[in-house]
């Protein structure tokens, strides 16, 4: 019990309504090479409490989970103790009384990194592992999106971006003028990092004062127009990392109103055909939580129309705060239309480079930081060495979701070094040196620390 409780679960459907509280530490003394044990006590308030371990009520010795599981009458008090010696993993707790019982499953990560996993203790053990929400554990993410692709975005946006050395998101209209006639400010404007992305050939739009309204159009006009910019948009800039899309005027279907409904399926599903991701726009302003993200439909912070430095500054302070995605949408950016002024947005993009602890990234980019992170599979294990391995697996399109993501591995910094597939790779230290952050790259297929070098 010397080092300290490492895992509770709370079993909410406790004896008799009562919570129960398992707490499992492991046994002072124990060297995960020799015979780890792991004690667990149930705090059940009371005294007639038992735990056994298992996957049933009876346990029979050798099997399944090692030797000796071991069931122990509650002492008085409350709290019911049990030592279990074994190398494996049981597969659940068993509390009972009264003859009511209760199943606490222990995930089998949980128990391998009792027995194994104490940092700090003299013998090897596994640290935990995980991937930074953001990239370099940066506290929130922004991106920068701009609609309609309109001359502001060459002439304002574009520079005043270069200026302070970000990158944005410019979702153009293929048959507009600014696209038509200055592909070659388009491709500068790519090639200084910018995301170009589709918005449509013709914007079509429910909105009556818009043309063409897109309550006219058919499914077969809407997959079209979505298609053809795409093609328009990956011929002229080159799409070899995929392509975003934003939905004109934020609508999400189209086609007559008794239509409208089967047409949100199928808008949904031309975009999801030549695009990876996509916004949504105005649809009251909201922080993007990674882990609760649709793909294709990922929210803005609202209307930027019109706003100060500071009232832009403010729609993003939840995303700030909370280390989410606060995804800007703008149209003309010191003209145009629906347009913020440069001076608002110069100072906005000031204030963001003057924050590195923010990750502001195209919103492809961002897309694709969390996507990865939802996906990759990491297996931990030492080598016999002492090192520590980490198998990675990156089950998407690595054409697309080609971005590195940081790890966050709870190992002591100084002295650390790092190879991934043979060659070294740099390492960070985190939270005073009590934690490492290595980049890997999708594709990487094992990445080792090595702790011992001093
Ligand atoms: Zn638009």
């Amino acid at each position: 019990m010397s080092r300290g409780i490492l895992l509770v679960l709370l079993a909410s459907v406790g004896l008799c309504g009562q919570q129960v509280r398992v707490v499992v530490s492991p046994s002072a003394g124990d060297r995960p090479t020799v015979k780890p044990s792991v004690q667990f006590a149930a705090e059940t308030g009371r005294a007639d409490a038992s735990v056994t371990f298992g996957a049933g009520v009876r346990h029979p010795p050798m099997n399944g989970f090692g030797t000796r599981a071991m069931a122990f009458e509650s002492p008085a008090g409350g709290t019911a103790v049990a030592v279990m010696n074994s190398r494996k993993r049981p597969a659940s707790v068993a509390l009972s009384y009264t003859g009511k019982s209760v199943r606490v499953s222990m995930p089998a990560i949980s128990i391998a990194r009792l027995l194994w996993g104490e940092p700090g203790a003299a013998a090897p053990s596994m640290p935990k592992v995980i991937v930074a929400r953001w990239p370099g554990e940066r506290q929130a993410a922004i991106s920068l999106t701009f609609d309609d692709g309109i001359d502001t975005h060459l002439d304002i946006a574009g520079p005043i971006l270069k200026k302070h050395g970000l990158a944005g998101t410019f979702f153009v209209n293929t048959d507009r003028g600014a696209w038509q006639h200055r592909l070659d400010a388009w491709k500068r404007l790519a090639a200084d990092g910018n995301e170009i992305a589709n918005h449509t050939v013709h914007h079509p739009c429910l909105l009556p004062a818009i043309t063409p309204h897109s309550q006219d159009f058919t499914p077969a006009m809407m997959e079209r127009d979505i298609l053809d910019s795409a093609r328009d948009i990956e011929e002229k800039i080159g799409a070899g990392r995929g392509l975003t899309f934003a939905y004109p005027c934020g609508n999400l279907t189209f086609g007559p109103l008794a239509d409208q409904a089967r047409n949100t399926l199928l808008f949904f599903k031309y975009v999801a055909e030549r695009s990876f991701a996509a916004r949504g726009y105005g649809a009251g302003g909201a922080a993007q939580d990674p882990d609760e993200m649709s793909v294709l439909n990922v929210t803005d912070l609202g209307v930027t129309e019109g706003k100060s430095f500071s009232e832009l500054l403010e729609m993003a302070q939840p995303a700030l705060r909370a280390g989410l995605w606060g995804v800007y949408g703008f149209h003309g950016v010191g003209g145009d239309w629906l347009s913020v002024s440069a001076d608002s947005f110069d100072e906005l993009t000031a204030y963001l480079a003057r924050h590195p602890e923010i990750w502001t990234a195209t919103f492809g980019d961002g897309v694709r930081y969390i996507q990865e992170r939802k996906a990759l599979g990491m297996e931990v294990a030492r080598t016999g060495s002492g090192a520590i391995e980490i198998g990675l697996k990156w089950p998407l399109d690595q054409r697309i979701f080609d971005l590195p993501l940081t790890l966050r591995i709870e190992v002591p910094a100084a002295g650390a070094t790092a190879r991934a597939d043979g060659s070294a790779v740099a390492v960070q230290a985190a939270e005073g040196g009590k934690a490492l952050l290595v980049d890997v790259t999708p594709g990487m297929v094992k990445l080792v620390i090595d702790t011992t070098a001093r």
